[in-house]
C-alpha cells in the first residue's frame, strides 16, 4: 500500500526524475513505478529496481520502505528534496498573518496529498498519480 506522503513525493518529483534517469533500464523502472502509482499497486519493488541502477543493488536493505527508497533515489540523483512535515498536520501554504492568500492547487487523485502554489508564468502541473491537472483548493475544502 502506497502512503499518501510517498505518492505526494513521487508526484512532485516525477518529472525531474524522468529528466535525470535516462538510461533504458531506468526509464523502464520509472515507468513501472508510475504504472503502480496510478493503479494503486505497491511501488516498493519497482522503486527498489530503479534505485538499484544508481547504487549497488546488494547495498539495499530488503525491508527498506518506499519513503526511504524515494528519498535515497532523489539524493542519488542529486535532486534537492524537502520532505513534508506531517507531525503538526498539513499546513496551508502562505497563511501567515498579513500575507495575501495564495492560489493553491491540489492533486485530484485519491491518496496523493501534493499541494502547489500558483506562480506567475507557471503552468498548472499534472498529478502523476491520476494524470489530471491539479485543481484549485481552498483552506476550508
Ligand atoms: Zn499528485
Amino acid at each position: 500500500m502506497n502512503e499518501p506522503e510517498d505518492l505526494e513525493t513521487f508526484c512532485t518529483y516525477y518529472e525531474v526524475l524522468a529528466r535525470k534517469l535516462v538510461r533504458p533500464e531506468q526509464r523502464a523502472a520509472l515507468g513501472e513505478v508510475l504504472a503502480a502509482a496510478r493503479s494503486g499497486d505497491d511501488f516498493t519493488q519497482p522503486l527498489r529496481r530503479i534505485l538499484g541502477t544508481v547504487v549497488p543493488p546488494d547495498s539495499l536493505d530488503q525491508d527498506a520502505s518506499s519513503a526511504y527508497l524515494l528519498t535515497e533515489l532523489l539524493r542519488q540523483a542529486e535532486i534537492p528534496f524537502r520532505p513534508t512535515i506531517r507531525s503538526e498536520g498539513p499546513t496551508w501554504p502562505g497563511t501567515s498573518v498579513g500575507e495575501p492568500l495564495p492560489q493553491v492547487f491540489g492533486c485530484p487523485a485519491r491518496g496523493c496529498t501534493r499541494l502547489w502554489v500558483r506562480r506567475p508564468g507557471k503552468n498548472i502541473p499534472v498529478c502523476q498519480v491520476d494524470g489530471c491537472p491539479l485543481v484549485e483548493r481552498s483552506p476550508t475544502a
